[in-house]
């Protein structure tokens, strides 16, 4: 399990997420604005983090199957 930083790219806040693999492909909601995006992270490090809509945020959590830690 490692914790990874995220910056939330509308709001400049810090979250922190959990993963257990190297690579994580899912949305993501920060905290504190609950701006959406979509967050790929590759060996620990965020390599990708656009913001995306309601819409489309709905359409990965359905498309995905994202593994609930
Ligand atoms: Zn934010």
């Amino acid at each position: 399990m490692k914790m990874i930083r995220i910056t939330c790219p509308a709001c400049h806040v810090d979250s922190q997420m959990s993963i257990k693999d190297d690579l994580f492909y899912g949305p993501f909601v920060c905290w504190k604005c609950k701006k959406k995006m979509i967050l790929r992270i590759e060996h620990q490090q965020v390599t990708e983090c656009t913001p995306i809509d309601d819409e489309e945020y709905y359409a990965q959590l359905n498309a995905n199957h994202i593994r609930r830690y």
